[in-house]
């Protein structure tokens, strides 16, 4: 019988040589492969299954050209994304990205993390994500619309509310969603309000679906912090970004009384000794789209650093990283740790370094992976889905209620299979594994596809 140990290894290399330059992936793929050894030792029939080789290449990748034209009158072109990754559970689902990075690399991580975040929540939905590598930044709201409305043109042969249903992610917000589900609606005719989420509550959105990742991050890193005795009460926080994820982890980590010192947009970030003032960061971010360097003309106190690195030197309990991927490398996590950082929470996804993850769990960090600590948005999506198909709309009360259930849920079925496994109150190995069994063993059961 095949070594579970050599099996991951070898098909990682084999990940490896298919899916050569595309570093992002692979570290998704290793990260959540080698947390896996124990599951194979133990059940050597996902290795007879294949599950490893399958559920690491997509069940479908779409590439296309996204022409649109500018207000000059110029054409332009993007090239746009969705990685139908894994269907065992459910419809694929996952968020689409507007932003200047993307490639097949992030999203085919992105899409792959998907599958075992969506498998976590409990609810049945698989893994998918797409986006183009279009930069909404600077553009009027009429290129915007020109753009996602040619990006829907052909994204919506591919998508629906059973087969895939994707929402927003960087740079994809409600105005981004309404365009979409307005060309979607144009083309196939009829009102299938369930193909997508994030809908504006108008027309077929759920309460608190905004609210959703960023909330989730916070009650789950709440879970982590009660095991041992502390929490977010009296703490000082530092959130990373300043979009949809960390305005909603800043206003849930206020209300349980912690002070959020700083955050941050790609150009740099601010530190306000007195705490960051919400309503003006809301104000300047979702409503002005302006940059994050404004904030100290209106709070003077406060300063302004340029660049994203810095901000993991303020010291702090709780370190939120909530903008991007790889924001946190082996230097500004011994920087916080130095600092007495009691516990980091992923908001973002893969925000944290392989080397800033071990140094994080070497020196008995709390630490919340992103697959479990930021399901909340797609757990809500899920509750929209859940509505859409009722056609009715439960109150913001009862999804928050229900979004609360599923972290509390998520944490505890993250720590017992840690427990199990052999790595006790290592969230990240638990998390992994937790997500990839329910998936695996659907994979077994609707045989070799
Ligand atoms: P937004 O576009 O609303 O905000 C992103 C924030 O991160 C902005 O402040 C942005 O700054 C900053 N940012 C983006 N790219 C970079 C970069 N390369 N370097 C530094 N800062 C950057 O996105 P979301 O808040 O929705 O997403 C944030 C993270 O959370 C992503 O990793 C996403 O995948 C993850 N996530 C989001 C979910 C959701 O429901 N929205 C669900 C689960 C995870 P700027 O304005 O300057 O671009």
């Amino acid at each position: 019988m095949q070594v579970a140990k050599d099996y991951v290894n070898e098909v990682y290399e084999a990940v490896k040589k298919r899916n050569p330059n595309e570093s992002e992936f692979h570290q998704a793929v290793k990260e959540i492969f080698d947390s896996l050894v124990p599951v194979f030792t133990k059940h050597p029939k996902y290795m007879d299954n294949g599950i490893l080789e399958r559920i690491s290449e997509p069940e479908r990748i779409i590439t296309f050209r996204v022409p649109w034209v500018d207000d000059q009158g110029k054409v332009r072109v993007n090239r746009g994304f969705r990685v139908q990754f894994n269907s065992s559970i459910g419809p694929y689902k996952g968020g689409i990205r507007f932003h200047p990075s993307v490639n097949a690399s992030i999203i085919k991580f992105l899409g792959f993390e998907q599958i075992f975040k969506n498998s976590l929540t409990g609810q049945p939905i698989g893994g998918g994500k797409g986006g183009a590598d279009f930069d909404p930044k600077g553009k009027s709201d009429g290129e915007i619309m020109r753009f996602t409305q040619s990006f829907m043109t052909e994204l919506c042969k591919y998508i629906g509310p059973d087969i895939d249903i994707p929402a927003g992610d960087i740079g994809v917000g409600a105005r981004e969603i309404g365009f979409m589900f307005g060309q979607y609606k144009r083309i196939h005719g009829g009102y299938e309000a369930g193909v997508l989420t994030g809908k504006g509550l108008e027309y077929g959105g759920s309460l608190n679906r905004t609210e959703a990742t960023g909330y989730g991050t916070v009650y789950f890193v709440e879970e982590m912090l009660k095991d041992k005795g502390l929490s977010f009460a009296g703490s000082t926080v530092v959130v990373s970004g300043s979009g949809n994820v960390a305005i909603y982890a800043i206003e849930k980590a206020t209300q349980l009384g912690a002070k959020v010192a700083a955050c941050s947009d790609s150009n740099g970030y601010i530190y306000d000794p007195n705490g960051i003032n919400l309503e003006t960061v809301k104000r300047l971010k979702e409503v002005e789209r302006k940059r994050i360097s404004e904030y100290v003309k209106e709070h003077p106190h406060a300063e302004y650093y340029e660049g994203c690195i810095g901000i993991w030197s303020i010291p702090c309990d709780i370190a939120l990283p909530c903008a991007t991927q790889n924001e946190i490398n082996d230097v500004s996590a011994q920087i916080l740790i130095a600092n007495g950082v009691k516990a980091v929470g992923e908001g973002a996804n893969m925000p944290s370094k392989p080397e800033a993850i071990n140094a994080f769990l070497s020196n008995n960090i709390l630490f919340g992976p992103a697959k479990a600590a930021n399901a909340g948005g797609v757990a809500v999506s899920a509750l929209e889905m859940a509505q859409n198909s009722m056609r009715l709309s439960w109150t913001s009360e009862e999804v928050d209620v229900k979004l609360h259930e599923i972290m509390i849920n998520i944490y505890q079925n993250s720590m017992k299979a840690a427990e199990e496994y052999g790595y006790p109150g290592n969230l990240m190995v638990g998390a992994n594994i937790a997500g990839f069994i329910k998936v695996a063993d659907a994979m077994v059961m609707q045989g070799i596809i």
